[in-house]
């Protein structure tokens, strides 16, 4: 099994941000759409950390971005 690379744009920041997907994500056939959540930017940047979830289909097309509207974390940065 292998890994595939897809290049997703970010709507807030613009950025163009790479997600390494497992080809062994799509193991159960049944699973049509795997979700990523890219999370990303600093506290000094201009729009500060935020995330990105991306649905991608079996054929590694994106099918959705969309960036949440809060978010949390309580990360130790
Ligand atoms: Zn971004």
């Amino acid at each position: 099994m292998g890994t595939r690379t897809i290049l997703v744009n970010c709507k807030q920041c613009s950025k163009l941000l790479r997600i390494e997907v497992e080809e062994d994500d799509f193991k159960d056939e049944n699973k049509e759409i795997i979700t990523v959540v890219h999370a990303h930017g600093d506290l000094g940047d201009k729009d500060g950390p935020h995330a990105v979830i991306v649905e991608i289909d079996r054929n590694f097309i994106i099918r959705d971005t969309k960036i949440p509207n809060q978010f949390v974390n309580s990360f130790n940065i």
